[in-house]
């Protein structure tokens, strides 16, 4: 992407996305939106396409997921790596800035003092910050000074690159390598976030953890590679029959966790029901020409977060309420409020 008047078209594409959906300017929404653009991360790509065409929402809390489930995680060596290449970015900005008319004074003073925050070790909270506030500088920027702009084309191919060293480690940490869901790591932030939130806005949050049935007999009849497309199936299946803000995570081998903001108890029992019904409804084959699989099965556990319990406390109360619609026969779902 050595190319200026791509770098242009990403840069001008990544903040008219924000602008169209509403979108505030913080880092990780300029990071989606401009690896979107980019085309960098196939499977991101995918699923944003896939929403546009269903006409699905797109807004903070489907980039959030998107984010998560697609893009990096905030290691301390990333943040080094991040600060060190957004100094240099800074530098040779504000220098074409100061070549530039009075009305880019003011922008060039707060990229000078993000130079002298960075300078001096922040966190990884003020790292973000000073992101923040470049992204928003420079949308701002892109508004009213189109000389500005040249710059900022420039500095996109810097932070495309940075970006995607950065993003492969994430991708690495937070996703199920086999389903392309996020992974038990993905949930923990995912569940982090999503209770923090639902505590400041007194909202509920509800947790769903299914379990496919009889799943060793499965490989054991059928073999291994049949279980993993199987369990393809099953989170491709989950994923489909769940809203654009549910968090759909793969917890461990044959067990998944629905990550359900905003729903009260009687509607994540909804929500699980349709699942469990989802599941069942394929009578499946082992190919074109195979043999017959027969319809797989999942038990059900359902709760809601409450407010101030231990985030593994709220998971076990939820595994608990799957064993017992296990020993309750399988496929099916236990609640418990
Ligand atoms: P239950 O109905 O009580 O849940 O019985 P089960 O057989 O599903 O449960 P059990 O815990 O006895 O066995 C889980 C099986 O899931 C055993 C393990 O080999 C299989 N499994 C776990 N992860 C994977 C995977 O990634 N691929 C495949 N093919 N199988 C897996
Ligand atoms: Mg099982
Ligand atoms: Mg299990």
């Amino acid at each position: 992407m050595h190319n200026k008047l791509q770098a242009k078209l990403l840069l001008n594409s990544t903040l008219e996305n924000l602008d169209n959906y509403k979108l505030s300017p913080v880092p990780d929404n300029y990071r989606l939106w401009f690896e979107y653009a980019a085309g960098s991360i196939d499977q991101l790509n995918n699923d944003i396409d896939t929403m546009i065409i269903q006409q699905k929402a797109i807004n903070e809390a489907v980039c959030q997921k998107l984010f998560i489930q697609h893009i990096a995680s905030h290691d301390q060596r990333d943040i080094d790596d991040t600060r060190i290449a957004i100094g240099d970015m800074l530098n040779v900005m504000v220098g074409h800035l100061k070549e530039w008319d009075s009305s880019s004074n003011q922008f060039s003073d707060k990229l000078n003092e993000c130079i002298r925050k960075l300078d001096n070790n922040p966190s990884i909270g003020e790292v973000k910050e000073i992101v923040t506030t470049v992204t928003d500088q420079a949308r701002q920027a892109h508004n009213v000074n189109s000389n500005i702009q040249t710059t900022l084309h420039n500095l996109s191919d810097e932070i495309s690159t940075l970006r995607q060293d950065v993003n492969r480690l994430g991708n690495d940490a937070l996703t199920d390598s086999l389903t392309q869901i996020i992974n038990r790591r993905g949930y923990d932030v995912a569940l982090k976030n999503a209770t923090e939130k639902a505590t400041e806005e007194g909202s509920s949050c509800a947790l769903v953890v299914l379990d496919i049935d009889d799943f060793k007999r499965i490989n054991d009849t059928f073999g291994h590679q049949i279980g993993d497309k199987i369990l393809k199936f099953i989170a491709s299946t989950l994923g489909k029959n769940v809203r654009g803000n549910d968090i759909l995570a793969r917890y461990g081998g044959e067990e998944f966790a629905i990550i359900l903001p905003d729903t009260n108890f009687e509607g994540a029992m909804r929500v699980a029901e349709n699942l469990r019904k989802a599941v069942v409804a394929r009578q499946l084959t082992t190919g074109s020409n195979g043999k017959v699989i027969g319809r797989i099965t999942a038990s059900f556990g359902v709760s809601c977060f409450r407010h101030g319990e231990d985030l593994d406390d709220f998971f076990d109360r939820v595994d608990k309420l799957m064993y017992t619609a296990k020993q309750q026969g399988k496929d099916q779902v236990i609640g418990d409020r």
